[in-house]
């Protein structure tokens, strides 16, 4: 079966080279054309996270960090918050207009948790307006973070109700379920249309699917029964969080754990519907 891969990571920086090599992956093109090919990956959704610090201080989308992409990558352009000034808002935003009209741009990501403002800030609305203009959802991270400075109140799944009402017409994608708080992220798919989960980032580095399905079985378990319960597969999208995973064993976990009558919606139909954008740049059949 073909796969869209709607949450990968494409950066040279050093936090995802070294888990890169937690999971046996080297953070280039080839080599991730090489596991997209191996795994029958059609395309991938990168969440851009290069363009930290700007030189001339005003805050751009954050990107892949490439100019041009191959054709099985596209990418959504991060907020970076700290950057963002008063005075140089309007940069910003014609900043993240141009990128928007160019067809490898597909979303917008919200790091919520590593960047301290609740999801619904006005910080963020212009933001949110956009992608309601240029039809693209917004991707925001929820539930657990990578490192001990970011702020958990800011990624519960929970607070993306409010943002989810405030912009009926933008969808927004909760990024690995809310992990831990999958209770809380079902919830608030379940009740707002324009809510989605993306499957990303469950599990990391190298592991033994039945391993996995045997030691964390209570977990898996709790997982599928909150699935069962939200009763939809039409809202959960597949994705890795590549690099930080071994992209195989985690194709065969989420595999193993949605039913198979619903794999062509999570592994394919589901991003296609809710990243529209990439319709375009999806090989031809
Ligand atoms: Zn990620």
């Amino acid at each position: 079966m073909k796969i869209i891969d709607s949450h990968i990571h494409f950066s040279n920086s050093e936090h995802f080279v070294n888990a890169a090599k937690n999971s046996e992956h080297i953070v280039t093109l080839e080599h991730l054309e090489m596991i997209f090919q191996q795994s029958n990956i059609v395309l991938g959704i990168g969440m851009g996270v290069d363009g930290k610090d700007p030189a001339d201080g005003i805050s751009k989308p954050l990107t892949l960090g490439k100019e041009g992409l191959p054709p099985f990558l596209v990418q959504c352009l991060g907020i970076d918050t700290a950057a963002i000034r008063k005075e140089t808002l309007n940069d910003t935003l014609d900043a993240f207009e141009r990128m928007l009209n160019e067809k490898t741009t597909v979303g917008i990501k919200v790091y919520a948790g590593y960047q301290h403002f609740y999801v619904n800030d006005e910080i963020y609305h212009p933001f949110y307006e956009m992608a309601e203009a240029h039809d693209v959802p917004v991707v925001i991270h929820t539930g657990d973070t990578a490192n001990s400075k970011a702020l958990l109140k800011y990624a519960h799944p929970l607070t993306v109700d409010e943002v989810a009402v405030n912009f009926p017409r933008v969808r927004f994608v909760m990024a690995h379920y809310g992990n831990p708080w999958i209770a809380d992220a079902t919830e608030v798919a379940r009740k707002n249309e324009n809510v989605y989960v993306d499957l990303s980032g469950l599990a990391e580095g190298i592991f033994n699917v039945n391993w996995f399905m045997q030691h964390y079985e209570d977990y898996v378990n709790h997982m599928k029964m909150w699935m069962t319960y939200l009763g939809n597969y039409e809202k959960f999208i597949y994705g890795s969080d590549w690099p930080l995973v071994s992209m195989k064993a985690y194709i065969s976990l989420i595999w193993r754990i949605i039913p198979v009558e619903y794999h062509e919606l999570v592994f394919w139909k589901n991003a296609e519907l809710v990243f529209s954008r990439i319709k375009e740049v999806l090989p031809k059949e």
